[in-house]
């Protein structure tokens, strides 16, 4: 699947459209989901164009690999969920049910996250 820059959080990257910054860096930007499933719900995205984290980690440099885990890392501290605990998850694809095609780490967390996977509801 080849890089779609119309979407979204490509759109976002480029100002077109706000967010709600949680943090940045050279590689990355945070940004707080606009539909939360938890009371913390932040998404994690490179400032490089990748479809998925398949996409990301086949094409993506050592340094920009590392820079973006980093950076998710931080992200967390500085919501000060790193304490009591978080839920990373990056969803590829299909079967994940992946919406926006530019990778993205969501970081769930402010309250017991349950079990880790829920049966799929009904579509
Ligand atoms: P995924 O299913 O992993 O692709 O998740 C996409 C996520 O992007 C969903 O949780 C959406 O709520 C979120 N989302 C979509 N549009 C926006 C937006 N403009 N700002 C923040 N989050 C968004």
């Amino acid at each position: 699947m080849s890089y779609d820059p119309t979407n979204i959080f490509a759109r976002i990257l480029r100002g077109e459209i706000p967010c709600s910054k949680a943090h940045e860096t050279e590689h990355a930007l945070a940004f707080h989901d606009i539909a939360p499933q938890a009371p913390v719900h932040v998404l994690v995205i490179p400032k490089g164009s990748y479809v998925s984290s398949d996409d990301f980690h086949d094409r993506a440099g050592d340094a920009e690999i590392a820079g973006f885990w980093r950076a998710v890392g931080e992200t967390a501290r500085a919501l000060g969920v790193d304490r009591n605990g978080y839920r990373l998850l990056a969803n590829h694809g299909r079967d994940a049910r992946q919406e926006v095609p530019h990778f993205h780490v969501h970081i769930c967390a402010g309250a017991d996250l349950g079990r880790m996977i829920r049966p799929p509801e009904k579509s």
